[in-house]
């Protein structure tokens, strides 16, 4: 049996669209969890819904997406030692995560077998489970001494699609780094675009320039074609 929801008297509703952000709606129809109608009151089919929000006014906006978290597994953190921080940003706002790498996983493999296990198992565990309802894509293993590209190919026929943070992982030679980005990239794994300033101890700087490639480096999103020159020293957390 379907289910029927509406969201009605909102106050001001944001598409997610730059080109048309604010969108002349006040309702929300959603049937077996999809949006199907966004407008006006008068105008959409609100009856016999089974639950009708009053959004009192109020602003709703698509979820969030935070491209750089670092999960373990569910909602613990054992660096911070608490759990739930998942919830904790979907109260926020963020619906949907990206990991940057399982840095925090208690005594992370490093060798290429447990590099790929861990990555597989994340990637397996978050597809499976929303903490607290938020998305997390997960599995993005870091560089690690002795992978070779037989191994990047494993892992992406193995579902992995992201690779975690340049500069963290035991890789600290930028020519190395390159390569096994190049190998990621080839199997059609993407790597992370970074800002900000090194945190975590052991982690390095790692520049565009040093790679001779500037899809050796963080900035390498596959929209992101050239390293902006004035960014070219960014360090990687
Ligand atoms: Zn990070």
């Amino acid at each position: 049996m379907s289910k029927k929801r509406v969201i009605q008297n909102i106050g001001l509703l944001l598409s997610g669209d730059l080109q048309n952000p604010i969108l002349d709606a006040d309702t929300i129809l959603i049937e077996d969890g999809i949006i199907t109608q966004v407008g006006l009151l008068s105008n959409c089919d609100c009856e016999q819904a089974d639950l009708v929000i009053d959004a009192c006014g109020l602003t709703v906006a698509p979820g969030l997406i935070d491209g750089h978290v670092h999960p373990t597994f569910g909602e613990y953190s054992p660096r911070a030692n608490h759990s739930h921080w998942i919830s904790h940003c979907l109260q926020g706002g963020v619906t949907t995560m990206v990991s940057a790498g399982e840095v925090h996983v208690p005594g992370r493999p490093i060798d290429p077998i447990g590099t790929k296990a861990l990555a597989i198992a994340a990637q397996r565990s978050f597809s499976l489970a929303r903490p607290g309802g938020a998305k997390v894509i997960a599995g993005a293993p870091l560089l690690s001494e002795d992978l070779r590209r037989e191994d990047f190919v494993e892992m992406a026929q193995a579902g992995i699609r992201l690779l975690g943070e340049v500069g963290i992982g035991t890789v600290s030679d930028v020519k190395v780094a390159k390569q096994m980005v190049a190998w990621a990239r080839e199997t059609g794994i993407q790597s992370l675009t970074h800002t900000g300033g090194p945190s975590i101890p052991g982690s390095r700087l790692m520049q565009c320039d040093d790679s001779g490639n500037r899809s050796g480096c963080h900035w390498s999103y596959q929209w992101w074609p050239h390293c902006p020159s004035q960014t070219s020293n960014l360090p990687l957390v």
